[in-house]
């Protein structure tokens, strides 16, 4: 939650972009969508901007930024969305539906943007040079998880996942496996987990566990609990690190904070 205890880490919710090249790669649109498209519109001026918005999953807290997200209301923005679904007919009627009069003043249908918006399909697909590829998350609902490969090196992202009970996650560790960047869902701590099986989020624990298993080079603990303030993912982020000095492992971590910028072969970005 945005306030004094997260001026570090910060508030809004789940919104990362990713640079390849000239492609504009943005992961959800959650409430961090706001600052990014301001930033993008700073930066592009008057000249066309073409962005693809990749959707995990249609939780409120992956799409509510996409109303205040600035481009869309851009003549000159065009702007593909992919997801599935979830459990509304379509991707469109999850989208448009937070835009209806109860809830916004602007509806789907009169945006200013050109707007394309397609289920993801059941392969491998391309957006500019990153080869992407999805696996189904561990979340109420659909949810999926990506594997971006770019030219620059790696990047999986899971914002939204619970470790399976049955502690069998073969498919997801051969998904992941030796990923330049894993941005996983780690959102409680051991006892917090215990307490909230089922509810399709993960632990610090398990996800060290399973990157150092995957060989992936860096994990970015991502979806923090709403709950906890600088203080605490501090402490989480403290106990990642021993772990990963117990097991004499070579991954870094590090905490998923606004504005944070990864680059890859010191050219690319994610931010
Ligand atoms: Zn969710
Ligand atoms: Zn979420």
């Amino acid at each position: 939650m945005p306030g004094p205890g997260t001026v570090r880490y910060g508030g809004n919710t789940t919104c990362l972009e990713i640079r390849s090249g000239s492609d504009i790669i943005i992961l959800d649109a959650g409430t961090g969508a706001r600052a990014l498209g301001k930033a993008l519109l700073a930066e592009f001026g008057h000249r066309p901007l073409q962005l693809n918005l990749l959707i995990s999953h249609t939780h409120w807290d992956h799409i509510q930024g996409f109303p205040f997200f600035a481009p869309i209301y851009e003549p000159r923005c065009r702007l593909t969305i992919m997801g599935c679904a979830n459990s509304r007919p379509s991707l469109e009627a999850a989208f448009a539906g937070q835009m209806e009069t109860t809830y916004f003043p602007v509806e789907f249908e009169k945006l200013a943007s050109q707007i394309d918006i397609q289920e993801l399909p059941e392969r491998d697909f391309a957006i500019g040079s990153t080869l992407v590829r999805a696996h189904r998350a561990n979340h109420p609902g659909l949810c999926a998880g990506f594997r971006l490969q770019t030219p620059a090196g790696t990047i999986c992202f899971f914002p939204d996942t619970e470790p399976n009970a049955g502690g069998d996650d073969r498919s997801m560790l051969d998904f992941i496996r030796a990923a330049d960047v894993l941005i996983l869902d780690s959102q409680y701590d051991h006892a917090e987990f215990k307490k909230r099986a089922g509810w399709g989020h993960g632990c610090v624990d398990k996800s060290v566990a399973l990157a150092l298993e995957a060989g992936v080079k860096k994990l970015i603990l991502f979806h923090h609990d709403p709950d906890h303030d600088d203080k605490k993912i501090d402490l989480l982020l403290r106990h990642a690190k021993q772990i990963v000095i117990k097991k004499k492992g070579s991954l870094r971590v590090e905490a998923a904070r606004e504005g944070l910028v990864i680059r890859l072969s010191g050219k690319k970005r994610v931010k």
